[in-house]
């Protein structure tokens, strides 16, 4: 089996990434005729019962495994999480300015869509270190009076992950959570808002959830400049559905978050899953000798992106090649940092894990 054959490989692809078996397979025995609709939901209008039923359902699964307090708004968009970066300071950037952390390459991209608006005070920054490390709360320089505070959850290229949900630092936080959104259980209570391109971890491309507490909802600037699609109010009032939205996409969330309520039971249960991946796999860098090398400091290890070096970029080479030979498809590191890069995402089966596990103890017996 290789990764350019039919049968479906163990795929590492950091996104748009693997999503659970039985997902594809219901979409599949329904894409052509979605059982009472008399057609495929690709071809039904947006505004009908079939569709919003759908819509209603992926947001009322979203409120119950997210334990979403009411006065959270739920957004599906277009434009996938690059557009947030933008859309996030249109809306809340103001006088005061908003701190940043620049944790990787997504949060410096994120920050330098609200330098292009307005000012910006950076809060921490792993440059210099490589981006191996995420900030202690300590190390966070705050402002007390900033507009808000937006962090990154999971550094997708590098493979850094806070821990822990963030602490009260009387300002809003606003969190890109794409990489490990629905991961692990976290307390919606801290974050004002939470956005997500699904790619990564529930979905397929072409939809964004978005999370807005009431309270930050309010605090959007007024700007009658501003187009009518980049402002939250336009979404929020129009339920998503403002214009055509990403229909096809949104079904198959929804058939995720189905999955992950009802065959694994919740993000605890989808937790201890991602910890026991990922504990087999960084065990397996630590127990190599430095024959491995892990990016990431252990303490921000992600469970969701695995990132580790070898000796020389020629080996990498080997590795991505064999293993890809083998059926594991998708190892080779983003191209502006190099190295290898494991995403074990929540539908990433643990035999795949055993598997990748294994193929390094050989590799590491034939070249080490
Ligand atoms: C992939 C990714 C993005 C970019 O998402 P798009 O949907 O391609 O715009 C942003 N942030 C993080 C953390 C990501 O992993």
């Amino acid at each position: 089996m290789d990764c350019s054959c039919q049968e479906r490989v163990f795929n590492f692809s950091a996104g748009p990434g693997v999503l659970p078996l039985p997902v594809l397979k219901e979409a599949q025995r329904d894409l052509v005729c979605y059982p009472g609709a008399g057609a495929s939901l690709m071809e039904l209008s947006h505004r009908g019962k079939v569709i919003s039923g759908i819509f209603d359902d992926a947001e009322a699964r979203l409120r119950r495994i997210m334990n979403l307090p009411e006065d959270y708004h739920v957004m599906f968009l277009q434009g996938g999480a690059t557009t947030q970066f933008c859309m996030v300071p249109m809306n809340f950037l103001g006088e005061k300015g908003a701190d940043y952390t620049e944790q990787g390459t997504w949060s410096k991209k994120a920050m330098g869509e609200a330098k292009r608006l307005g000012k910006v005070h950076l809060v921490w920054s792993g440059n210099e270190g490589g981006f191996k490390t995420l900030p202690t709360d300590e190390e966070m320089d705050v402002r007390p009076d900033a507009d808000y505070l937006h962090i990154t959850s999971n550094e997708t290229i590098h493979g850094l992950e806070f821990q822990h949900d963030p602490k009260d630092w009387g300002v809003p936080v606003i969190c890109d959570c794409s990489s490990d959104f629905l991961s692990r259980p976290i307390d919606p209570k801290k974050y004002g808002m939470i956005y997500a391109g699904a790619q990564k971890n529930v979905g397929p491309a072409g939809v964004t959830v978005v999370i807005l507490s009431d309270s930050l909802y309010k605090r959007v600037i007024p700007d009658e400049r501003r187009p009518i699609m980049m402002d939250y109010r336009t979404h929020v009032e129009g339920k998503s559905m403002h214009n055509t939205p990403p229909v096809f996409a949104v079904y198959i969330v929804d058939l995720v978050l189905k999955w992950l309520e009802e065959e694994i039971g919740g993000l605890e249960k989808i937790h201890a899953l991602n910890k026991k991946k990922a504990a087999l796999l960084y065990k397996a860098i630590d127990e190599s000798d430095g024959f491995y090398k892990g990016h990431a400091a252990k303490e921000v290890r992600s469970l969701m992106n695995v990132t580790w070096r070898m000796a020389s970029e020629e080996l990498e080479k080997k590795f991505a090649a064999e293993a890809e030979a083998l059926g594991m498809c998708g190892l080779k590191g983003h191209r502006s940092v190099g190295g290898m890069r494991a995403s074990i995402y929540n539908a990433f089966p643990y035999e795949g894990v055993e598997r990748l596990v294994e193929f390094m103890a050989d590799f590491k017996r034939r070249n080490g």
